[in-house]
């Protein structure tokens, strides 16, 4: 029998070379190539990256950062990937224990950083992502069976209706598109795996955070608001927080509201 804290640290090393795999899709899904084949090589040199060199986090720090072969340097987003990963399979199974569930929320979790990434890199949320994500996460909280079947897929609808409004409107009033389609999709996908609830938690935290995230970014670079900040990764930022401290926050925010 193991202890609890040998299964955290396996699951963290696991997670990180799943994070490592996600790098892979991050990079791929978008530029439309094969994620199983070929293996990785370096960006620049195209040198095929050797087994030691490609473990996770480590790898980085060894390389101090740049290719064995041709010394370019290498993006920080392969290692923060990979340690953000690492730690979230950490904390699933901190939370959830080894179970089903937390099976279930790690695999939404890390298709969740995959579309972050994407979408901050190229504004885009790939529907080869979103769209079978929605029949997908439906599926696989339906065998969770811990929200009720109407509520899935009211979250989808909603999910999918309200932001579908909200970029209606936006394009009435300012004659100019701001949420994307990939949003609509995304939340649509989120709405069937965590109910209506969860949307509505999702919209609202999501908001907060773009809003400030929004205004700090105008005072620190004096940006101009004419292109729209991807809004992906805060819905899914959003969406995860639901998953994991919603409990908490909704139970502190109704204490807070009865004084
Ligand atoms: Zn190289």
């Amino acid at each position: 029998m193991y202890s609890f804290n040998f299964i955290l640290l396996a699951s963290s090393i696991f997670g990180s070379c799943i994070g490592s795999f996600l790098n892979v899709c991050i990079l791929r899904i978008p530029r439309d190539i094969s994620i199983a084949f070929p293996p990785s090589s370096c960006t620049n040199c195209k040198e095929p990256i050797k087994w030691y060199d490609n473990i996770p986090v480590l790898s980085y720090i060894f390389l101090l950062g740049r290719c064995r072969n041709c010394k370019t340097k290498i993006s920080i987003q392969y290692p923060l990937v990979e340690l953000f990963t690492g730690l979230t399979a950490f904390y699933t199974v901190f939370s959830f224990s080894l179970t089903l569930k937390a099976f279930f929320v790690f695999i939404f979790a890390c298709v969740l950083i995959v579309i972050s990434i994407i979408d901050l890199h190229h504004q885009i949320i790939p529907d080869i992502i979103s769209l079978p994500g929605i029949p997908f996460f439906f599926i696989l909280a339906l065998i969770l069976n811990e929200i009720e079947l109407t509520d899935l897929v009211l979250g989808i609808l909603l999910g999918g209706g309200i932001l579908y409004l909200i970029a209606f409107l936006y394009y009435f009033l300012a004659k100019k598109e701001g949420m994307g389609g990939g949003d609509i999709k995304l939340l649509a996908m989120i709405g069937g795996f965590i109910g209506y609830k969860g949307v509505f938690f999702t919209i609202f935290v999501s908001s907060v955070l773009g809003t400030v995230i929004g205004i700090f970014l105008i005072l620190l670079k004096g940006r101009d608001m004419k292109y729209a900040v991807p809004f992906g990764p805060f819905l899914s930022l959003g969406a995860l927080i639901y998953i994991y401290f919603g409990d908490l926050i909704i139970f502190h925010y109704i204490n807070f509201i009865r004084g």
